[in-house]
């Protein structure tokens, strides 16, 4: 039989104190000023190591690419050029560099607003440098270019980037690039190498001539004696390059487990080649080359990756250390929840088209909620030197947003914040993780 409860017990007062600690009323507008100087000033004052780039020092002669006419030859730039003008492919590849550049110029530039994210890189990077950023010509910014020192240049580019070491990517199997190894040059204090070798993965093909090619036995089939080549091959070039990890760009139809050569190679060959060297493997999913072959570089889309690929590997190889980026905005949330999974999961950057400052603050949001500080927010992916300029102050700015409204969160819980731990958090983000995760000096 069911009893009310007396009338003596439901008048009994309550006796807990509740202590008022989470407060949902506004902070004072003086308060919340002075914290975002405070975030303004800390991200844009502490160094970023710049984990992957596409940049040489000068040392490397013609790969080395910077100045106006590299700037404006852009591949983003490229794309958008055929869609504002009615030149065809075909005419404008037959052109010479400073051709193309005039073109793209006086179309973007001139004929149109510099609206878009690369357009306007170009610009902030004109203003940065002290020349005219809207000129009817690049006729100042040719002469400018041509008189810089290289070594000088790198350093005042960086200076103003605040970028304090980058990240090369160094294609073994691009014969350009093994070239300026062969000759065993000596390391830039401030570039890092970064052991590149996706045809191993995408096209065994192409690369076995030239794995055979210096010396070692290889075959088609990947039978034990081609593995055991292919990992000394490996073994040579991570002797000779000391990489910080080793990559790979991979479409967006890895899968894994699978039964293909790509699979064999990744668990065969090269985690385990990982793992006796201590490297991370850096996973860049999500490219769908030459959609449009006619825009060559500027030809490539993305799609879709399966995340439960990614889950499996980093469960199957729990000694691997896994560095990945996707290319698509629609898979970003679902690599977070995986690297709460995988504490050998490192989600890192906001990947080419995804470099843009609305997806960067989105992304960087996400993972904050979902990760901490435990991520590498962003990569500048620049192939020209200057853009280091534009792409990090484009990030820094979004990323400082994002660290902004969290912080003004956690005060408003209670929390007592103070700018060492604002410190101390945007150097994980922007040095610490990456310098712990690789194996550097952290300090
Ligand atoms: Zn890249």
């Amino acid at each position: 039989m069911q009893h009310e409860p007396s009338r003596s017990v439901r008048a009994r007062p309550i006796d807990i104190k509740f202590q008022e600690t989470v407060r949902y009323s506004e902070m004072p507008q003086n308060q919340i000023e002075n914290l975002r100087q405070t975030v303004t000033d800390i991200v844009a004052s502490t160094p970023v190591l710049d984990i992957h780039t596409h940049l040489y020092p000068p040392s490397f002669r013609e790969l080395s690419l910077w100045g106006i006419d590299e700037l404006v030859n852009y591949h983003y730039l490229v794309a958008e050029l055929f869609r504002s003008s009615s030149i065809k492919p075909l005419a404008f590849w037959a052109l010479g560099k400073r051709e193309q550049a005039d073109l793209i110029w006086r179309t973007l530039f001139v004929e149109n607003t510099p609206l878009s994210e690369a357009t306007r890189g170009v610009v902030g990077v004109l203003t940065s440098l002290g020349l005219n950023p809207a000129p009817a010509d690049l006729t100042e910014a040719r002469e400018f270019f041509a008189s810089q020192d290289a070594e000088q240049h790198i350093e005042r580019v960086m200076a103003i980037a605040n970028v304090s070491e980058i990240v090369m990517t160094n294609d073994i199997f691009d014969p350009g690039e093994v070239a300026y190894w062969d000759r065993n040059l000596p390391p830039h204090p401030k570039f890092h190498a970064v052991l590149r070798m996706d045809p191993l993965l995408n096209d065994w093909e192409k690369a076995l001539p030239l794995v055979a090619g210096r010396g070692f036995d290889v075959s088609l089939d990947l039978d034990a004696k081609t593995v055991a080549g292919i990992r000394k091959f490996l073994d040579a070039w991570i002797e000779r390059m000391k990489p910080l990890y080793m990559a790979a760009s991979q479409p967006p139809e890895l899968r894994y487990p699978e039964d293909s050569l790509r699979v064999r190679m990744l668990s065969e060959v090269i985690l385990p080649t990982c793992r006796a060297h201590n490297l991370s493997v850096s996973l860049m999913i999500g490219v769908h080359k030459r959609v449009n072959p006619a825009l060559r570089d500027a030809g490539d889309s993305l799609g879709h990756a399966d995340l439960s690929s990614v889950e499996r590997l980093c469960r199957d190889f729990p000694d691997n250390r896994f560095l990945v980026s996707l290319l698509s905005r629609e898979n970003q949330h679902e690599l977070c929840v995986a690297a709460r999974k995988f504490a050998n999961l490192m989600p890192f950057g906001c990947w080419w088209f995804l470099n843009n400052p609305s997806i960067v603050s989105e992304i960087t949001m996400e993972r904050v909620e979902l990760l901490g500080s435990s991520f590498i927010p962003q990569h500048s992916d620049a192939r020209i030197l200057e853009q280091i300029i534009y792409k990090w102050a484009h990030s820094r700015r979004a990323i400082a947003a994002v660290l902004m409204d969290n912080y003004e969160a956690l005060q408003r819980d209670g929390w007592p914040l103070t700018a060492d731990q604002i410190r101390r958090d945007v150097w994980r983000m922007f040095q610490g993780n990456f310098r712990k995760w690789v194996g550097m000096e952290v300090r």
